[in-house]
């Protein structure tokens, strides 16, 4: 991708834009506001987290260019908190000669899985073994090939889990199709990983980065529930995982926060999963355990400010809270010393991602 030389300085009194209206805006819009910029967001949803926290405010849909363009025209520079905003709208941003971090090519990219594995494979970044599924025909051969355990993924649209459905040779590929929509799918093969980690990378403008130590992460239900840092993997791996973050941030010109999600082998082998061209909730840690967030340091890269220093003060242990039923712990979190996040959003429901709790310890 090709790489842009001049830098957009947006100096405190400036104001960023952030497209999506949840959690990661509103913790953005925080971090921002520290440094002495104010935030406009664009959302469809009013009255969203991120909104309660900003100077202003545009409700309307992602495609409603009137409304995106008078958005674009009341900020300095305009970054994203959310994956699945089409990118032809932040084309239309830049289009009209606003600066848009990440760029849009790197959004394009993460929001179809089969263009991400391919490109991850391009640049040697290497995916779990994969093939595009167009039709439920395909199937049968292709789970075959892979070994007879897969997962079936949503080609884009597919969130925390959501879009995709375990297979094996043998299974109803029509009905499986059929439940996720008929629409194009990736087809992985299912891996027996030893853990899941992530790389949280910074890129500034000027092509300057800086790492955070990968946290090792543990799902359930194809959901986020804890990041542990120290992760307990071998400096090898992590070295390995911090190299692999950069050359992807390298390879897609990135400007901001980088998650790269990986799969560690029990031989201690690394395969990309996914990365998001954002603020990730397995960087939410770094609220409390480091000197600079990944939130700062995110506006940081985006506004054109030097990058700040990744480095951990603390061990940490960082607990989403899905749900009602966990975000009433907070109380208790709260008494033992937890730094409790609620993110404020209307309404609970099940498995939702209502806020976090990190529990510091001293570094060991
Ligand atoms: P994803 O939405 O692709 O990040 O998948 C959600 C979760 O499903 C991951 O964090 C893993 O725990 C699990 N998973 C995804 N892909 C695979 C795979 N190819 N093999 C085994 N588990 C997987």
């Amino acid at each position: 991708m090709s790489s842009t030389t001049s830098i957009t300085i947006v100096p405190p009194g400036g104001v960023v834009g952030i497209l999506g209206g949840g959690q990661l805006g509103r913790m953005l819009a925080l971090s921002a506001a520290r440094l002495g910029l104010d935030v406009h967001v664009f959302a469809p949803e009013a009255d969203c987290p991120a909104s309660r926290v900003s100077a202003k405010c545009w409700t309307a849909p992602y495609d409603d260019e009137v409304a995106l363009l008078e958005f674009a025209n009341s900020c300095d520079v305009i970054t994203f908190e959310f994956e699945n905003i089409p990118a032809k709208s932040l084309e239309a941003i830049a289009d009209a000669g606003k600066q848009v971090f990440p760029r849009p090519s790197a959004l394009a990219v993460s929001q179809d899985r089969l263009i991400e594995k391919q490109f991850l494979q391009s640049i040697n970044v290497p995916p779990v073994s994969f093939e595009a599924i167009d039709d439920a025909s395909q199937i049968a051969k292709a789970l075959d090939r892979l070994g007879g355990k897969g997962i079936l993924k949503l080609r884009r649209e597919g969130y925390d889990g959501k879009g995709q459905a375990r297979i094996e040779t043998g299974c109803d590929a029509d009905a499986v199709f059929a439940q996720l929509g008929g629409r194009e799918c990736l087809l992985e093969a299912f891996i027996a990983f030893d853990k899941e980690i992530s790389v949280l990378v910074a890129r500034g403008q000027d092509g300057a980065t800086a790492i955070y130590e990968p946290p090792c992460n543990d799902h359930g239900g194809g959901i986020l529930r804890q990041s542990t840092v120290p992760s307990g993997m071998s400096s090898a791996i992590l070295a390995k995982a911090e190299q692999l973050g950069l050359k992807l941030a390298q390879a897609l010109d990135y400007v901001g926060i980088l998650a790269l999600e990986l799969f560690v082998m029990p031989d201690g082998t690394l395969y990309a999963n996914e990365f998001a061209p954002r603020v990730h909730n397995s960087g939410h840690w770094t609220d409390d355990a480091c000197y600079v967030s990944q939130f700062e340091q995110h506006i940081r890269a985006v506004c054109g400010w030097p990058l700040g220093p990744t480095m951990r003060h603390s061990d940490v242990v960082m607990d989403n809270l899905l749900g009602d039923r966990d975000i009433a712990s907070w109380n208790q979190r709260a008494a033992a010393g937890e730094a409790v996040r609620i993110y404020a959003k209307r309404g609970g429901g099940e498995g939702r991602k209502l806020g976090h709790a990190n529990r510091m310890s001293p570094k060991g």
